[in-house]
């Protein structure tokens, strides 16, 4: 059923009148998200508030339907409601693999029983996924995994080794890619199945960053369970899911919001004006002026090139044409925090020098948001990939 634009303007109104009520001061700005994990517990108040509220509301999950606890909205309405949101800075509920990632696959490749059991609670926020894809290599030749999946009645027994997992550590559920038939070609014997991650048989390995953090881990699998409840498709088809999966992950609403309402030129503007004491109109070198205006066109036309291909897509997530999301979203990233760290100058390189107290806490994030996006352009598949799939899946080249 189609929306005019007047019951549009009228949710528009609708939407900015809750918001304004019932999001709390402290979930405006910067500040803690919810990822669902059931191993993280949130304490800020008003952040919990928010999240309860949200829930309440389906709007963790705005354009799933009803019945799997999201708010129902159209493309349009859930649109409105990020632009609602970004317009009273408002953080996100709840943002977690289990929202852009597993739950819209499972939406379109679940079966009924999958969809009751995992889904409402994705969208309760009770719990968090990671991503059991890349192996020691098998990365970006992802076809080539080897972990073993071996058929065991009502369970499979799963042995290897995936690498890069992000989270892994206070995830309670992996999605996850495994080897079914060994002796079929590459692509046509793996299956996709889920996984709880507290059982005897998974072994999480935290991997050091040079920062000191953990991120991501090595996850190690010795007869580990998956249910065949649990199988997600056909078995020996899970090429198909998986990739669809990678699709989400590169796309979608999500980085509408992602792209959108955190990296805009006036936050680059307001950045100027702190550390330069300057008025934002005279920002004085000419040549960053218009690196900084290039970057806002470049920002606005993908968001609206984005937006063309959700609207499209017809409520689906659009297929290939989401690499070139990838590779120019990550490059845009990549330029917003090159810009914010050209801009600070000296004061740029908090988090890389030993004296940390001389340095503000935005300060500090920046480095570190600058050092962590240079992984942009590698995770969710590298860009020199996204680039390959552009050329044969989007332009139609010969291989
Ligand atoms: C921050 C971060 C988080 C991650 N989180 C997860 C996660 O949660 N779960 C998970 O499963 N994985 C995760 N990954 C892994 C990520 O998916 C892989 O790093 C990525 O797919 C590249 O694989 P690789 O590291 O094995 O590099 P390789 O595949 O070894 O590639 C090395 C280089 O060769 C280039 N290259 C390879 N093949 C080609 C080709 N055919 N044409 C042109 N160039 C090519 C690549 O672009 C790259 O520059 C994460 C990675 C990062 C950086």
């Amino acid at each position: 059923m189609s929306v005019t634009a007047s019951e549009l303007e009228d949710f528009r109104a609708e939407t900015r009148a809750w918001l304004a009520e019932y999001c709390p001061p402290g979930a405006r700005g910067p500040g803690p998200v919810s990822n669902g994990s059931s191993k993280i517990k949130l304490t800020d108040a008003d952040t919990l508030l928010w999240l309860e509220r949200m829930v309440e509301r389906g709007w963790t999950v705005p354009n799933w339907p009803r019945e799997y606890g999201g708010g129902g909205l159209s493309n349009d309405e859930y649109l409105i409601l990020l632009q609602e949101m970004a317009a009273i800075n408002a953080r996100p509920a709840l943002s977690s693999f289990g929202t852009s990632m597993i739950g819209p696959t499972l939406l379109e490749f679940g079966s009924e029983d999958q969809k009751q059991r995992h889904l409402p609670r994705i969208a309760r926020a009770e719990v968090e996924w990671c991503q059991g894809y890349s192996e020691p290599g098998s990365g970006s030749d992802l076809a080539s995994l080897s972990t073993r999946a071996v058929d065991h009645g009502d369970h499979f027994l799963i042995n290897g080794q995936k690498i890069w997992t992000s989270g892994a550590h206070h995830a309670d559920w992996m999605f996850c890619l495994v080897r079914t038939d060994p002796d079929a070609p590459k692509h046509e014997g793996i299956s996709f199945v889920l996984l709880p991650m507290d059982q005897a048989g998974v072994e999480v390995r935290p991997i050091r960053l040079i920062s000191g953090e953990s991120r991501f881990n090595e996850t190690f699998f010795t007869d580990a369970v998956a249910d065949k409840a649990d199988l997600v498709g056909e078995l020996n088809k899970g090429w198909t899911v998986g990739k669809r999966l990678l699709q989400h992950e590169r796309s979608g609403m999500e980085s509408l919001v992602e792209g959108g309402a955190k990296q805009d030129v006036m936050s680059l503007v307001a950045e100027a004006k702190r550390c330069l004491g300057m008025d934002g109109a005279h920002l004085a070198d000419p040549a960053y002026r218009d690196e900084l205006l290039k970057y806002e066109m470049d920002n606005r036309v993908f968001r609206l090139a984005q937006r063309r291909a959700v609207e499209e897509s017809e409520g689906g997530t659009p297929g290939a044409v989401t690499s070139i999301f990838k590779v120019y979203g990550s490059e845009l990233q990549q330029t917003y925090y090159d810009l914010m760290l050209r801009m600070r100058g000296v004061r740029g390189f908090g988090d890389i020098m030993s004296d940390n107290d001389q340095f503000t806490g935005s300060e500090l994030s920046g480095t570190r948001e600058w050092l962590y996006y240079r992984a942009a352009s590698i995770y969710s598949g590298s860009n020199e990939v996204q680039r390959n799939i552009i050329a044969k899946r989007v332009l139609g080249l010969p291989d």
